[in-house]
This record gives C-alpha cells, structure tokens and sequence, in this order.
C-alpha cells in the first residue's frame, strides 16, 4: 500500500487539483478549507487504523488478485467472514469519527461492479474483467480512495433516461471514440466525492434496450478535465466556515459525509477505464447489488454513531445531576437496544452471505434492505430520545463568544453549570455534540442515504417470497393447491 497514513492521504489529495467550488467560490485545498476539511479528517481515520495494532486485521485484508496486504476499503469480498469483519470496521469508524467517514461507498461500488463484469463477460464474451482487474490492482497498491457515483438527478420522473427533453439528466455517452468514450451529466449525492482520488461511474437504474448510451460503468481519476464538483450546505455550516470550535459540536469530524454534485461535462474515457458498454440488461444487477451493500452498512456505521449519541446523553445526565433517575436509566436502555437491533442485522444480512459465480461474496439482500429500512426508524427514534433526555438547555445554549465575553461570560458559567465537579464548558460542550448529531443534514443522511425508504419497501415487497408464504398458510389451512390459486 503506497498511502499507509492519514497524513499521506491528506498529502495525497494535496498533490491533485480537482475543480470543486462552495458559494461561488473555488475550493484550491480541501485539507485545509474549513467546508471541507472535516470530512478529510473523518476519511483519513479508514486509512489510521489500519496502522494500529488492535485494528489492523479489521481494517486490512490481503488481495485475492495480488497476495499482497491492502486496505479493507478496496477489498472484494472473498468470504462470509469478509463480509462480517466490513460491517465490523464500520462501526469503529463510526464510533471513532460520530459521523459519516465516506470510503464505503466506493469499496460498495468495486464489490457491485466486480461480480456484475464477471457475469457479463461471461454472457457476451466481452473483455471486460480484465480490465476491471488491471484498475483495482492500481486502487489496491496505491491504496487510493475510490467514490462510487450512482445516483443521477433524473430530470422528468415518469420519463425514462432516453425520454428525457434533456438528455443530460442521465449521465450519457455523447460519442464513442477509437480511443475511448466521452460522456456527459451529473451525480448527485456524492458522498466524500472532493477527497476522493478517483471516481467508479455506474447507472442509476434499470435499463432497457433504448438506454444503450446510458447503460455503462466506467472510472476516471477526480481531476480529470470536464470533471467540476459542487459542495453542498449543511445544517448550522456558517458555524464550522467561521472555524468556531465549540459551537460547531464536533470540530475534528464534519456532521455529514460532505455530498457534492458531481458534472461530467464530455469527460474523456478511454477503454481501458471501460467496464460495460450498452449490456442494458446488467444495469439493474450492478444497482440492485450496490444499494445492498450499502444498505447492509448503515446497520454498523449508524450504529457507530448511536454509540456516541447514547454515550453523549448518558455523561450530559450525570452532569446534570438526573443520571439515577428510573427513566433516564429507561431510555438509555432503549437507545441501546434500538442501536444493537440494527447491529444485529447487519451482522445477519453478513452472515447469510452468498458466492456471486465470480466467487465474490454478496450480502443477503432482502435482510440489508430490512437493515436500513429499519435505520430510517431507530436513527430518529435515537435521536428523539438524546433531544428529550438531553432537555430545553441545547435550545437556548448562548454561543462560544457569549461564553468567552468579559461582560457575560460569568453569567454563562453561572446559569449553565451543573453538579459541581464537572466544569461548565463540559456541559456545554456534549449539549453542541448532541445538536449536532441529532440536527439537520445528518439525520436527512440516515433517512435517504443508500436510497430513500420507500427504496427499501419496494425491494422488501419484490423480495418477499409472497406465493412461497400463501403455499406455507395453504398447507397448514389444509387448502390442497389448484392451479389457479
Ligand atoms: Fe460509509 Fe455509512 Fe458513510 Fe455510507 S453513510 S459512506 S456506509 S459511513
Ligand atoms: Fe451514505
């Protein structure tokens, strides 16, 4: 692995030049401007555990293409234990940042794209693991961070991607060279998108045969020319722009993953960096297999950030004094039980992990979708019980100048403290953590990340096995089967 540490990363991402702006403005450092430079920090922790001995086996694996040592983060799959020791590492990560670390997103997108080629090559006799292969060798030595782009911002939604009056509401091939292909659009939702060092394109959806310009998969360095990146606002964002530390509630860490708008303005492609090209009939394969993977996740890395939440509100009780109270006690029990629930299933959707034909292990999917489905509930329902627990004193807590002001400061300290042992800045410091997590855009990111609910509920439904489960009620009811029902 050539980028062993978080301060190689971080020197890593100062050697490239993608274009990103922020209110109009360029982005020239992303490690150190104050937008996004939490978010670098909270990525860099996936490549700092892996240099520390208690972590090293989570966040390591060796390559089934090489034999050589690599980051997790660019590992395929190669076994249940795989599977079980990702979900694992996340919620490390989560525990250890309280916020969204980004990297899952690419190594989603290499596992999806790598078991999806295989049985596409397979069915065609096209070429195009060999290529697939030859770039995760270079992500894998290099130990690169890879941002999986999916979503497009789908224009007209009853219309299909070639119905479109703009075409460029699906990212599309604008022309195909001898040399490669250019294409044309946006991303949207691009978590960790302006630290990353390359991109993996895949479609959005499922496609039929009018979509051969649109069904493709491809990756392309961050700063390849025609590649801009839009980086989005965030809930209580002027607090973290002004670099104020306390106020902004978790000043190492951002709140969010960091999403951007990603436009590819006739990027060019060459074939080397092309993984399908109007296979049609794949594109649902390689959503369906991404969206379960990232969905197995959110069970672990959300999880990871229930852990905070719970440990916030359990000190912010003793500092209040309220920490032997039978409800206080009550609730925290409950945020526990809410958070290893979901725990438990990514943990199962791992353990029931299958064999693709290309040998690489896939999530069960109808478990990863009960797995996030379930996150849209108890992240909020977490969530609701560290705002009631936490009480009214976030919602009139005076700011970080008021608490240093000569004239009020005392004041502050005064009217703000709580047990006498614990200094008031502690109080104030945890009730800034908890509005953060519980605020804004990080909670829109537990709802719609990974797809929207209803996402979930329609795979849940499809998956569901309904005429295997009338037959069990039949054979039971003694109903003998006819074949019309
Ligand atoms: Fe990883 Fe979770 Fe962030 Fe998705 S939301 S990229 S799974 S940390
Ligand atoms: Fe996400």
């Amino acid at each position: 692995m050539k980028i062993k540490t978080s301060s190689e990363y971080i020197a890593s991402l100062q050697a490239i030049h993608p274009v990103i702006y922020y209110k109009g403005e360029k982005i020239t450092d992303v490690t150190t401007h104050p937008a996004t430079a939490p978010h670098v920090r909270a990525a860099a922790m996936t490549y700092a555990l892996a240099s520390q001995d208690k972590y090293h086996e989570l966040a390591t694996a060796t390559s089934h293409l090489t034999g050589r040592e690599i980051s997790r983060f660019t590992h395929v799959h190669q076994s249940i234990e795989d599977l079980i020791k990702k979900v694992k590492l996340l919620r490390v990560l989560g525990q250890k940042t309280g916020t969204c670390f980004q990297r899952c997103v690419g190594f989603d997108g290499i596992n999806a794209v790598y078991s999806t080629v295989y049985e596409i090559d397979k069915k065609y006799g096209t070429q195009y693991m060999d290529r697939f292969k030859r770039w995760l060798i270079h992500i894998q030595d290099e130990n690169l961070m890879v941002v999986g782009a999916m979503t497009d911002p789908k224009g007209d939604r009853s219309k299909g991607p070639a119905e479109q009056a703009d075409p460029d509401q699906y990212v599309h091939i604008i022309k195909r060279r001898k040399d490669g292909i250019v294409i044309r659009g946006a991303k949207l939702h691009m978590t960790g998108a302006v630290n990353s060092h390359e991109i993996l394109l895949m479609p959005t959806t499922a496609m039929n045969e009018t979509c051969k310009d649109y069904a493709f998969i491809c990756s392309v360095p961050i700063d390849a020319p025609g590649i801009a990146m839009i980086f989005g606002r965030q809930a209580n964002d002027s607090r973290r722009d002004m670099k104020e530390t306390i106020d902004v509630g978790k000043p190492s860490f951002g709140i969010v993953g960091g999403e951007a708008v990603l436009v590819l303005e006739d990027v060019f492609i060459p074939w080397e960096n092309v993984y399908m090209d109007g296979e049609t009939d794949f594109a649902g394969l390689v959503v369906h297999r991404f969206a379960a993977y990232h969905r197995a996740n959110y069970g672990a890395c959300k999880t990871g950030l229930m852990d905070v939440l719970t440990g916030a509100v359990t000190y912010l009780s003793q500092i209040q004094g309220t920490a032997k109270g039978s409800h206080v006690r009550d609730k925290v029990t409950e945020m526990i039980h809410l958070s290893e629930t979901l725990y438990s299933s990514s943990i199962a959707c791992s353990a029931e992990g299958v064999p693709t034909p290309s040998g690489a292990y896939m999530v069960d999917t109808m478990l990863a979708n009960v797995c996030k489905q379930n996150v849209t509930r108890f992240h909020f329902e977490v969530a609701r019980l560290a705002v009631d627990l936490a009480g009214g004193f976030i919602a009139t807590l005076p700011s970080e100048y008021d608490l240093r002001s000569d004239e009020v400061g005392h004041l502050v300290k005064k009217y703000f403290s709580g047990v006498s042992d614990i200094p008031v800045e502690d109080r104030i410091k945890i009730g800034r953590l908890i509005e953060a997590m519980t605020g804004g855009t990080a909670m829109v990111e537990s709802m719609h990340g990974a797809g929207s609910p209803q996402a979930q509920r329609i795979m849940i439904f499809r998956e569901g096995d309904l005429s295997g489960k009338i037959t069990m009620a039949k054979t039971l009811a003694g109903i003998s089967s006819r074949k019309n029902g």
